[in-house]
This record gives C-alpha cells, structure tokens and sequence, in this order.
C-alpha cells in the first residue's frame, strides 16, 4: 500500500462514458480512459484490508491488494503477473465484468469503492502495450489431445490453461470465428473485437489450434472425435432461449435477442447481409421484453440502428435505489442499475406481463400485458396479477428473457452427455472411454464472463487431475 491515507484523501474517480449524442452515433467503445497519473492514483486508494472481501467476491479470487500496489508504483511485469495467476482474459472482464469485488469493497459501505475494475482493464491494457504479454508456448509437450468444443470465455481458458501445461489443444467453434458470446453476444459498443483478435493471436502463436466453422456433431461426427482426443471437454454455453408463449408469437416483428445482436456484431465486422435477411430497428417503435443485461444491449443497440423509439419491460417489480436490510454489503446489491445503453433513452417499465401480441396483416402492431402486483413471502416473491391491463404499440419486438440451459443438440445427444435437474451439462463423466469435461454457462446456466473463465479453470485442473491419476494410479491423491 503505496500511501496509506490515500483513501481519506483521493476520492473514487470513474473515467465515465463518452458523451451520449456522440456515443449513438458508432458502435465504438462508450467508455473512456483516465489518463495514467489518476489511474495510479485510483490504484493507491486500495486499503489492502486485512480480509480482503473483493477477493472474496471475485470468482477467480483475483489478487487485488497486491496487483493494485504493484500497480501504484509503475511495476507493470509484477503488477500483470499477479492479475493474470487468477484471470485468464483481464482485458476483456475489465471492460464487461459486472465487478462484484467493487460491491464487496470495504469502502463500498460508504459507497466509494476502489475501481477495481477500471484498474484491471488499465493494467492489461498497459501490459499489452509494453510488451509484456506475449507468446510463452510450454516447453515440453506431453501428447495428450483434448478437444475443447466452443469458444468462448470458458473454452478459451480451459484450452489456455492445458496448452500452457504441455497438453495439445484444438478448439472447435461452429462460428467463423472465434469468441463465443464475446464476439457475436457482446455488443462492440461495450467490448471492441480487436481486444477478442489479439488474445487469439497469442493464443495460437502458443501453440493452441483453432478450428472455426467446424459445428461438432456435423461438420465432426461423435465417432471422429472420439477417435482423434484422449478428452473431450464441452464449453458450449447455455444458448437454449426462453420462448414467449402467448397468442400473437408467429406474427413476423419478433426476434430472439441473440439473432439481433449477432447480426449486429456481424455487420459491424463488416458482413453484407442485406434484404428480408436484415433485422433493422430503424424507424421503428421497439419494445424488448427483459429487463436484464441482454435485453439493455438490444437497447443500446437499437438506438444506434436508429429506432423512432425504444421501450423496456420487465416482469419484476423495479428495485430499490439502496440496499434493503436483508441485502447487506458484502453481497450483490440488489438495486436498481442503469446501464450506458438504458442512459441513451430508453423507457423502462415494470412489473408487466405479456399476455398477448397483437397484429395487423401478420405483422406485430403491439402488445398486451397485465400489471403483476409482487408480494413477498417468507422470502419467495410470488407475483399476482391485478387485472390492469396495458397496451403498447410496436413495430418490433425483442425477446430477451434469458436462456434456459445448453441446446440439446446432436452433439449432446451423440455423446449421451448427462445433465443435471436444470438441463445443464455435469462437469465432469470420467467413467467412459474418452472422459468428458464440461465447464462455463454450459454447466453453470445463464452465466456472467468471469464465471465462465472460473469454470473453466476448474475444469483444467479437472482434466490435468484425471491424466495425473491415471499415469500414477497408485499415487494418492
Ligand atoms: C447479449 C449478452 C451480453 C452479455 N454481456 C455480459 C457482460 O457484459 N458481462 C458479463 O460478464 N457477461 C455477459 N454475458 C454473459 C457471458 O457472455 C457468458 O456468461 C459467457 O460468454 C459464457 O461463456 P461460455 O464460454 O460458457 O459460452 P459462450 O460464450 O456461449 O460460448 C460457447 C461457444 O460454443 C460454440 N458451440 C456450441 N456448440 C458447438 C458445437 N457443436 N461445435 C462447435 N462449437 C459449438 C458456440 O458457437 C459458442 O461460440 C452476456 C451474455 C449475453 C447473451
Ligand atoms: S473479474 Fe470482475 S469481480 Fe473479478 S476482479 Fe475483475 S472486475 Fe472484479
């Protein structure tokens, strides 16, 4: 700890966003950056806590006190060492991560909690710049293969880890490229594709080979991988969306979010996709159905695409401003958030169901909802409805009401994977020839980026631990 007042005297500084009518105007990053004088300055404000609660909170139980001090005095090797033993991909939940070590933050009680987050991005920012992350291939190769099937946060760190302790690693991504949610979820506007492009260039420069445009259980049989890896491990997300299933559901105008954004992502990546093919808000009164983070990109992005208006429903009732008594700091904050997108000029209501869809000559013209009136219930919130209805007029609507689990799809299937009570894949079924793996939304549901990095560091220890018991099956563990 640099300057042991620093807290007392430098207040939390946040870079904040470009300017809205500039912002709406591209899909380039809305964050901005503090120059390096304050960043180091924001970094000294850690208090390097005897129980630090961030690391705590953080699921990769990232090291802050110590990468933040070494931060503070400009030691960059040292300072990005420590953030990357944790964080596979720091450049990326730099920018996305919902940082739920800032909520855990001693000094969040006051509600100034270090910019761990900020911090994080800056560092590896930084480290990138000067050079000090750069190819380090393994030394020695043990010729194991292990397929990773899917790219995306968990994938790549799964195949980053065993890659880095000697085994050989093919990543299958049905994609064009590869990302996963990253590149094709993820709007530009929050995480720029150059950031994905230039960690999987080091990955392959380290030796990890990646095999887009190949969908695993078409493109690959079952019986071709099995044959060609000595383990499998399934990083395949939890793409299976929530459906709406009311009256009015086939009238064309109404789009899953991820076909939206995907789009986007792909236009942006300079796709033609042109015609009946192009989903466009343009002119259009747009209602997203989805309160959550998926639903506010469809938001931020329809306000680029030009939308005449945008509006937001969500099924819950709308929460507190502060944190009630049964949601203490450390927890998650159950609060109300305001995203960058929700900023730009959305209307947002609540506590609203959808009943029905309404149309003229097979086109959406609106929607019905019914007000729920929330109670709660030793704890249980059990929606009732009040029987006000509400009617909004759209020209497009977009469902963003989460995904549900993994799609059970011929991979899957061909693979007679287990899953648990949820429809999500277990992490691990060693009992077969080839042992299968699992890890990220995958396995966990409906996830966050951080999580899937975890996940998939867990899953590599999981795999190097059933290689090790079997070249030393008499060895204890
Ligand atoms: C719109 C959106 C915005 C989000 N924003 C944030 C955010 O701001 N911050 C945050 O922390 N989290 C965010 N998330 C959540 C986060 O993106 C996910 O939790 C995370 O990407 C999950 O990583 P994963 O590797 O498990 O799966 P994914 O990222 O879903 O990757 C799975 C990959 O597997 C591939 N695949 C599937 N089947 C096959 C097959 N048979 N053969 C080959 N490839 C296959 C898919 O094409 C995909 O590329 C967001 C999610 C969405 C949908
Ligand atoms: S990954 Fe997220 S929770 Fe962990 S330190 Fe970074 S911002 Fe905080």
């Amino acid at each position: 700890m640099g300057n042991p007042k620093a807290f007392i005297e430098i207040p939390r500084k946040e870079a904040g966003y470009r300017p809205v009518n500039e912002r709406i105007a591209d899909f380039s990053e809305v964050e901005q950056v503090l120059d390096l004088g304050d960043r180091l300055l924001q970094a000294s404000r850690c208090m390097d806590c005897g129980v630090p609660f961030c690391h705590w909170a953080c699921p990769t139980h990232s090291r802050m006190p110590e990468w933040q001090d070494a931060l503070y005095r400009e030691q960059w090797e040292k300072a990005i060492g420590i953030l990357q033993l944790t964080n596979d991909l720091p450049e990326v939940t730099g920018r996305v991560c919902p940082a739920l070590c800032e909520k855990a933050c001693v000094l969040a009680i006051h509600g100034e909690a270090v910019t761990i987050r900020e911090n994080e991005v800056a560092l590896a920012e930084r480290a990138w710049e000067l050079g000090l992350i750069r190819p380090e291939p393994p030394k020695q190769r043990n010729g194991i293969r292990v397929a990773v099937i899917g790219s995306g946060p968990a994938g790549l760190t799964v195949a980053n880890r065993l890659n880095k302790a000697g085994y050989e690693v093919t990543v299958f991504e049905k994609d064009e490229k590869a990302g996963g949610l990253l590149r094709y979820g993820i709007p530009d506007f929050k995480l720029t594709k150059a950031v994905i492009d230039r960690r999987l260039a080091l990955y392959e420069a380290e030796g990890i080979t990646f095999r887009t445009g190949t969908e695993v259980g078409k493109d690959l049989t079952v019986a071709e991988l099995e044959r060609s890896f000595d383990a499998i491990c399934l990083t395949v997300g939890a793409r299976q969306p929530r459906d709406l299933e009311v009256p009015g559901r086939e009238l064309q105008g109404i789009w899953f979010a991820m076909d939206y954004l995907t789009q986007q992502n792909r236009l942006n990546d300079g796709a033609n996709i042109s015609g009946r093919h192009r989903i466009s808000a343009k002119g259009k009164r747009v209602v997203v159905i989805g309160g959550g983070d998926t639903g506010s990109d469809c938001v931020g992005t329809a306000i680029r695409q030009r939308a005449r208006s945008v509006t937001q429903v969500e099924i819950l009732p709308q929460p507190p401003k502060e944190r009630t008594e049964d949601n203490p700091w450390p927890f998650w904050p159950r609060t109300l958030r305001t995203s960058s997108s929700q900023e730009e000029g959305c209307e947002r209501l609540w506590s609203l169901k959808t009943t029905r869809i309404l149309g003229k000559d097979g086109k959406v013209s609106g929607l019905e909802m019914v007000r729920l009136n929330w109670k709660n219930e030793n704890g249980r919130m059990i929606p009732e409805e009040t029987g006000e209805k509400i009617t909004l007029e759209a020209d497009m609507i977009i469902l963003a009401m989460g995904f549900v689990h993994p799609v059970h799809d011929r991979l899957l299937k061909g693979l007679k994977a287990k899953f648990d009570e949820r429809g999500n894949l277990l992490d691990q079924q060693t009992d077969r020839k080839v042992p299968l793996f699992a890890a990220g939304d995958a396995t966990l549901g409906p996830s966050l980026v951080v999580r899937a990095i975890a996940s998939g560091q867990q899953a590599a220890q999981n795999i190097h631990a059933y290689f090790t018991r079997k070249a030393h099956p008499d060895q204890k563990a």
